[in-house]
C-alpha cells in the first residue's frame, strides 16, 4: 500500500534535505509544501498585491495555477506555468511568506491542493512542512517532528545561503526566529507537533543520521 509520511518543523532543521533523501531512498513522491506557500506569495508580489492586506491576499488566493512536482530528484514548482523554483527563494519571498501562509482562504486552497497530491501518489509520498501532521494528513502513516536549537538552525541557513544572500549570522538567525514565531502564532494550522508524531532533535546529527532514523522508522 501507498506509505504517507509527514515531516514537520521549522525552518533549518534539516526537513527538505532529509524528506528528498528519503523518499529517493525507498522510491516515494515528494512534496515541498514550503514551495507551495513560496510560490503563491511570489505571484502575490509580482501582481502588485500587498502581502499585508489579508483581505486583498484572500481575494487573490485562487488567481494562480500552482503545480507542484513530485520527483525528489528534481523538485519542481511553476506557477501559471512559469517556473518559480528560482524566485521562491529570494529573500523578499521569505520575508513575505509568513503574512501570506496565515491567510485562511490560502491555507485552504493550499491544502486541498496537497491532499489531492498525496491521495494520487503511487507508491506513497513524503510531504514536508509545518502542519501536515495535524491539518493536511491526520492520517499519515508515520509523523516525524524536525527540531534543532536556533544556533545550529541559522548556521544550517547560513550554510545554503551562502554566496547568494548570506547575510551574518545573527542576521539569519533573528530572521529565522521571527518566521518561526509567526508561522507558531498564526491563527490556522500553527506550526506545532502532533501528539502522534515522533520528534527528532537533529542539532547533534549529521543528515545522514537523520536520513537514517526516518527510514528505520518508515521500514521499522
Ligand atoms: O519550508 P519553508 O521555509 O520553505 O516554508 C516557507 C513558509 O511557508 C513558512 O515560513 C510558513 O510560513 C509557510 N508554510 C506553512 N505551512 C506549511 C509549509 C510552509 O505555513 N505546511
Amino acid at each position: 500500500a501507498a506509505v504517507i509520511v509527514a515531516i514537520d518543523g521549522p525552518a533549518g532543521t534539516g526537513k527538505s534535505s532529509t524528506s528528498k533523501a528519503v523518499a529517493a531512498k525507498l522510491g516515494l513522491g515528494y512534496l515541498d509544501t514550503g514551495a507551495q506557500y513560496r510560490a503563491i506569495t511570489w505571484w502575490m508580489l509580482s501582481n502588485g498585491i500587498d502581502v499585508n492586506d489579508a483581505t486583498a491576499v484572500a481575494e487573490a488566493s485562487g488567481k494562480p495555477a500552482i503545480v507542484s512536482g513530485t520527483d525528489p530528484a528534481a523538485p519542481a514548482i511553476a506557477v501559471d506555468d512559469l517556473d518559480a523554483a528560482g524566485p521562491i527563494r529570494t529573500q523578499e519571498v521569505t520575508s513575505a511568506v509568513s503574512a501570506v501562509s496565515a491567510v485562511p482562504e490560502v491555507r485552504s486552497r493550499i491544502t486541498a491542493l496537497q491532499r489531492t497530491i498525496a491521495a494520487e501518489a503511487p507508491n506513497g509520498i513524503v510531504v514536508e512542512g509545518r502542519d501536515i501532521g495535524i491539518t493536511v494528513l491526520p492520517d499519515a502513516d508515520l509523523k516525524v517532528f524536525l527540531t534543532a536549537s536556533a544556533e545550529a538552525r541559522a548556521a544550517r541557513r547560513s550554510g545554503e545561503l551562502k554566496g547568494k544572500e548570506a547575510g551574518d549570522l545573527t542576521a539569519t538567525r533573528e530572521a529565522l526566529i521571527k518566521r518561526d514565531a509567526a508561522d507558531s502564532s498564526r491563527k490556522t494550522s500553527p506550526l506545532a507537533k502532533a501528539d502522534d508524531a515522533v520528534e527528532v532533535d537533529t542539532t547533534e546529527l549529521t543528515l545522514e543520521q537523520v536520513i537514517e532514523c526516518v527510514v528505520t522508522l518508515i521500514e521499522g
